[in-house]
């Protein structure tokens, strides 16, 4: 089973991965838990590319190659061994951010997303939990935990409504995989809710 979790920044999304490969391991399972951009040598040296210097050192076309990139290594070092032997892998972001960061948030990219992804990746997640929440929120907790280092956080709450309609958009395009998951509620009923999604795709 391979599970991505997905939202804006300050979703919550991280540790929502996290309480769910405990459960699944506590039941038995071996899991992987990994995140985007990074999860293989590799990727993640591609991420400190992307994440570290001015917002603006990569054109939006040159980020987007950077990102599909991160995300090859990712699929064929970690992500596709992992399945293959059987194990669930839970990813802290998969091709979906792209669609939604690269695709509608930083420039009007989503041709070209899906061209990319056809070519050099063509693998969904068999399940998305889309966390969804208030940008508000989301940037109020992202700024609480010192702010990591999101480049997206600065920009406010504009771009966090945007990208929050672009996940929204695509859990309608993508309805049989993508679950919406009411991230506004305390942490412990969120993972309860995620629990049980991923045992019915389990059982
Ligand atoms: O999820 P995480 O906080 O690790 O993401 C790191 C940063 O990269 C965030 O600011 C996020 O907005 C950004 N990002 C992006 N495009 C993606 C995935 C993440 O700009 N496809």
């Amino acid at each position: 089973l391979f599970v991505s979790f997905e939202g804006i920044d300050g979703s919550g999304k991280s540790t929502q991965a996290r309480l769910l490969a405990g459960h699944l391991r506590g039941a038995g399972h071996e899991v992987v838990l990994t995140r985007e951009p990074g999860g293989s040598p590799g990727a993640e040296e591609i991420r400190k590319l992307l994440l570290t210097g001015a917002g603006d050192r990569w054109s939006p076309e040159t980020e987007l190659l950077l990102f599909t990139a991160a995300r090859r290594d990712h699929l064929e070092r970690v992500i596709a061994p992992a399945l293959d032997r059987g194990a669930v892998v839970i990813s802290d972001r998969f091709a979906d951010s792209t669609r939604v960061y690269q695709g509608v948030g930083r420039a009007d990219l989503r041709g070209q997303v899906d061209e990319l992804h056809a070519l050099m990746i063509a693998r969904e997640p068999d399940l998305t939990l889309l966390i969804d929440m208030e940008p508000g929120a989301g940037l109020a907790r992202a700024a609480a935990r010192g702010g990591g280092e999101g480049r997206f956080e600065s920009f406010g709450e504009d771009l966090q409504a945007r990208l929050r309609s672009g996940f929204l958009a695509l859990a309608g395009e993508y309805p049989d995989r993508i679950s919406v998951i009411d991230g506004d509620r305390p942490p412990e009923t969120v993972a309860a809710d995620i629990a049980r999604v991923a045992e019915a795709w389990l059982a």
